[in-house]
């Protein structure tokens, strides 16, 4: 009889195949990425230069993350803390700064009646512990830079952080005071990336690791053509948010496919 040899490498083929995707860009620029070392890389980003693909363990790790908040909330809630505002939403800069924050906590231990902005996370187990040693500010800018500004915008004080460990998973939490003069600083910055149009000065050379990581590398550092988008053509005008206009026909965009008038705009490739 004929031994059956079944293909486990093919399961792992198709659900690869099934669930890789290339992300949907934004329509605005988001709170959560405005701490990005990179002014530059977040108007690229903006006017759609570029696209990300996200694989489907990609996609698997964003799922976990996602599906962790429930579970963080009921045990937020069995420790007799208030949550509530799960994906509030906060704008800036006539609407094309957005951000959706986790949520919002009461009853925190010894400053009960104190409204903290809450936001939850899970990382690998190096980055856990790296979170322990060295704490949000310095060890996940990003994050304490979109609780920044979500208190900002909310009137919250405080920011709780919390971050479970993937791998045994263990909490780890922190408390961080609002700085109004620093989440005004942040959205000066999405002002300079989605109103002006000159092009940021660039990091780092080709070889600077922040660089390597880039999902804009090949434009930025090699000079290789964009993705072509009405959002960086030379005749866009910004509306109201979340309105484009063509300036050469004078309509307002119904999307963002290119026309044959299409001409980079000159101020992205300097
Ligand atoms: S390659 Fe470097 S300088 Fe260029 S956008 Fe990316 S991070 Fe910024
Ligand atoms: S000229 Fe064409 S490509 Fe440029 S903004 Fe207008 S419709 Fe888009």
């Amino acid at each position: 009889m004929n031994e059956l040899i079944v293909n486990v490498d093919a399961i792992n083929a198709r659900i690869e195949s099934a669930n890789s995707r290339v992300s949907t860009p934004r329509t605005y620029v988001g709170m959560s990425g405005i701490g990005d070392s990179c002014t530059r890389k977040l108007m690229y980003t903006f006017r759609h230069c570029f696209t990300d693909d996200i694989d489907a363990r990609l996609g698997r790790i964003f799922a976990t993350g996602h599906k962790a908040e429930d579970d963080f909330i009921a045990d937020l809630k069995s420790a007799g803390l208030d949550v509530f505002g799960e994906q509030d939403t906060f704008t800036g800069v006539h609407g094309w700064l957005r951000g959706h924050c986790d949520g919002f906590v009461k009853g925190v231990p010894q400053d009960e009646e104190t409204l903290y902005v809450l936001e939850m996370k899970t990382s690998n187990h190096s980055g856990f512990l790296a979170m322990k040693k060295k704490g949000v500010k310095e060890s996940k800018y990003l994050h304490y830079c979109q609780m920044q500004i979500y208190g900002y915008k909310s009137g919250a004080t405080k920011a709780l952080y919390m971050m479970m460990d993937k791998n045994d998973s263990s909490y780890y939490f922190e408390t961080i005071d609002i700085d109004i003069e620093f989440a005004k600083l942040l959205e000066q910055k999405a002002e300079r990336v989605i109103l002006e149009e000159e092009l940021p000065y660039k990091i780092g050379s080709a070889s600077w690791y922040e660089c390597k990581f880039c999902n804009a590398y090949k434009i930025c550092q090699l000079g290789e053509e964009m993705v072509k988008s009405c959002r960086n053509c030379e005749f866009v005008g910004l509306e109201e948010h979340p309105d484009w206009r063509c300036n050469k026909s004078g309509k307002l965009l119904e999307n963002y496919d290119i026309c044959e008038s299409y001409c980079t705009a000159e101020f992205l490739t300097k």
